[in-house]
């Protein structure tokens, strides 16, 4: 072998796709019809859904037992979108269910004709969102879950009754000893697969027509009946409106003429299928084949009909007539079962959407006298102003389905977006929530101001005053994320009907046209963490709002009025919830140890001495020790008759049934028996009440809050040092901070005197 037949042979020998881009026999291809059916039978548009099930999966439900759920899901669109692009695409959940959902129509198949619009305003990243789908379309069609075969006939010479050595130019080629070599090199630059078999002149169908559609189409039931077992594959294809297309579609002309040509020539059906081959068909995007994307400044040719004069010269010389199959097809036909799309909806692409209207409302088009059949998904997306371009051809809008891109509207994905661009570590800089705060803040802008769907819901917005502003903007956006906030009341929460959350969630299809654009956001995004992302200084809400306000005004104009005051009270009031639950946890156990010991101690004469058997404490048993409990079970301001009265149920009590009943004959534990639990009720109730303000009011917890983490915090006594312990360790376990944050925002709520602002 001479060295470069030898180094191409290598070449082929070794590609990735020798072994899938394998062409079968039409008899091998039925029996892969028959193992995976449901595969191989796939109109472009049951495949875009597949695509979209194949990345996106079945999202979750976080009320999966909400009687009134629409099914509004959390997808995770990351496969798709997101990862191995050039620049990502982030679905919020209102897009997400709108793109599921218009996959999920695809599948039915009802509705094809028509061309999908995707419409979004300037900076919304519709053109990435359009990419990065393509460019996953493309990779899912070549591999193996999204294969599907396209016809390619291996017209036989010998069987045609037709002498190769008759050819000259395949006389010369197999003369020169080259024949092989320039053939491979020549699929090497057209894509296609293995060399052709030595006597066949190999007709590719430019449709890429199924190989099931050369069975003719009167034979086709019959055929499938036979082909496939009694199973649920069968009995959609026979009832199915998604396979309508299967007993239904011609194949293009060129087939189907080739076909009534061999036929009259050989008159043997079976010779003629052992013709029809089937190859999977490939789609490329540079090359045009399976998916076609036209931008405004991409001029057509002038000549809408592709002709092979090679490949026509060779079938008339084998069919010996000139006029029985002409090659010829249109630039369409090359998307035919794949995916032709135009990029914005102005210069070329005008025409050309005028163009497609043709062919989506009679499904053909003529090229030359020649109809041409054109089942593709027609894709497109356009900005709002170019509407002007659509506007006034009422017939070519109704075969118009748009489907809005607009700006995040859930904070989750907002987050998600600034996280994807500067690097998870922007959480850092920040205290817990307020990152996501700037996220709300971003979002109001592009939300209507009053919404009416909200307000037929809740007519009374002011009793959410300290979680929500008056126009519910931020209970809406929990609602876009997807969450049920756990503050509504249970009548709200009872009037959440289906209904009501469709109407809710139809409003999104307006909002996020304007406001703040993606691109707007991540400025803005930049300008506030350039500025203020310092070492050991963290983002406060403070900082928020004073960037908004103070920082650069004319941004902070740009929000609905009053939303950062609420925005601001809804941070407040659920910090104080947490550092006063952070210090309630840390009252748990000595709940637990001051119960135990008033238990036991009860049993004793004041003044003795005795080590409690629950908790290992040696106790003094004295009035003040009794009654320092009693404070907390009974309230400080308690009469003296009644806190006696109390001790001497409780011992009662205590030694009648806890001790006797439940903790002898029945083994119970202390904390377990019914006395303990009542205790620790009336003990709770007393201490929430009062549970900020030891620390609160006192000037050395502050200071001590600030020296934690300096030598300074060791001088401070130990019960205050044990106490702020406990409350930052409570809030690294509860509550998501880091210890500089705890810190931060324990002195956020003392500074603030949150726990006077919303007491009673
Ligand atoms: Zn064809």
């Amino acid at each position: 072998m001479d060295p470069i037949r030898k180094a191409l042979q290598t070449l082929l020998d070794g590609s990735p796709l020798a072994d899938t881009r394998r062409t079968l026999t039409f008899e091998e291809f039925l029996t892969q019809l028959r193992e995976r059916p449901s595969c191989l039978i796939r109109s472009v548009h049951q495949l875009f859904h597949d695509m979209v099930r194949h990345h996106v999966g079945d999202g979750h439900d976080e009320y999966p037992d909400d009687p009134e759920s629409i099914s509004f899901i959390d997808y995770d669109f990351t496969s798709l979108l997101v990862e191995d692009s050039n620049q990502p695409f982030h679905a919020d959940r209102i897009l997400a269910n709108r793109l599921v959902n218009l996959a999920e129509g695809f599948r039915g198949g009802a509705q094809q004709n028509k061309v999908y619009v995707f419409n979004g305003p300037p900076g919304s990243g519709k053109s990435i969102f359009l990419n990065n789908l393509l460019h996953k379309f493309e990779m899912y069609c070549n591999s193996s879950s999204g294969c599907r075969y396209e016809t390619v006939w291996q017209l036989d010479r010998a069987a045609l009754g037709d002498d190769p050595a008759r050819d000259p130019t395949e006389q010369l080629a197999s003369l020169l000893g080259e024949r092989k070599t320039s053939r491979l090199l020549r699929d090497l630059a057209s894509g296609r697969g293995a060399a052709t078999p030595h006597g066949t002149i190999e007709v590719p169908c430019p449709s890429h027509d199924s190989p099931i559609l050369m069975i003719p189409r009167d034979q086709r039931a019959e055929f499938f009946d036979e082909l496939f077992q009694n199973d649920e594959f069968k009995w959609n294809l026979s009832g199915g409106k998604e396979y309508e297309w299967v007993f239904r579609n011609e194949p293009c002309t060129i087939c189907t003429s080739l076909f009534r040509a061999l036929l009259e020539r050989v008159k043997d059906p079976a010779t003629i299928f052992r013709m029809i081959h089937a190859r999977p068909y490939r789609f490329s995007r540079r090359l045009g084949e399976g998916v076609t994307v036209y931008n405004p400044g991409d001029r057509s040719p002038r000549q809408n009909a592709h002709t092979n004069a090679e490949l026509q010269r060779q079938i008339n010389e084998l069919l010996r007539d000139s006029q029985a199959v002409r090659y010829v097809f249109s630039r369409y036909a090359r998307t035919n079962n794949g995916v032709f799309a135009l990029m914005d909806l102005k210069g070329y692409n005008k025409d050309r959407l005028h163009e497609l209207h043709n062919i989506v409302s009679d499904g053909v088009h003529k090229v030359e006298e020649l109809e041409e059949r054109v089942d593709s998904l027609f894709l497109a997306v356009m900005n709002p102003e170019d509407d002007k371009n659509i506007r006034g051809f009422q017939s070519l809008k109704d075969r118009i389905e748009f489907i809005n891109i607009n700006y995040v509207l859930d904070s989750k994905t907002e987050v998600a977006i600034y996280e994807n661009i500067f690097g998870r570590h922007i959480h850092e800089a920040f205290l817990p929530r307020v990152l996501e705060n700037f996220a709300r803040a971003i979002i109001a802008s592009r939300l209507s101001e009053k919404s009416p769907a909200m307000l037929d819901w809740i007519d009374d917005p002011r009793k959410y005053r300290l979680f929500c502003d008056d126009n519910l903007l931020l209970l809406k956006m929990y609602i876009y994320t997807g969450l049920i906030p756990s503050w509504l009341d249970e009548e709200d929460r009872k009037n959440f009907t289906a209904r009501r959350r469709r109407k809710i969630i139809a409003e999104a299809e307006t909002e996020g046209r304007k406001g703040f654009s993606g691109r707007d956001a991540i400025d803005i995004f930049q300008d506030l963490y350039g500025l203020y992302a310092r070492d050991r200084q963290l983002i406060t809400m403070d900082t928020l709002i004073h960037f908004f306000v103070k920082g650069q005004p004319e941004l902070g104009k740009k929000l609905p009025k009053g939303f950062l005051d609420a925005l601001r009270n809804q941070y407040n009031y659920q910090t104080l919830q947490e550092v006063k639950e952070s210090l309630y946890y840390y009252n748990e156990e000595q709940i637990s140890r001051d119960l135990q010991n008033y238990l036991f101690a009860l049993n004793y004469e004041l003044g003795t001495t005795a080590v409690c058997p629950y908790t290992g404490d040696r106790l003094e048993i004295d009035e003040p020790f009794l009654a320092g409990i009693e404070d907390r079970l009974l309230g400080p301001d308690v009469k003296e008759g009644r806190r006696r009265e109390f001790r001497d149920e409780t011992q009662r009590a205590y030694t009648s049934r806890t001790l006797t009943q439940e903790i002898m004959v029945e083994g119970k534990p202390v904390t377990s028996t019914e006395l303990y639990q009542e205790l620790r009720e009336r003990y709770v109730f007393h201490l929430k009440e009062k549970v900020l303000e030891p620390f609160l009011s006192n000037a050395n917890f502050r200071r001590a809050l600030k020296d934690l983490g300096t030598d300074d915090f060791r001088t401070y006594d130990a019960k205050i040092q044990t106490d702020v312990r406990y409350l930052i360790a409570n809030l690294c376990d509860h509550f998501g901070y880091n210890e500089s944050a705890a810190r931060e925002v324990c002195l956020y709520v003392i500074d603030h005197n949150l726990a006077e602002e919303f007491a009673g």
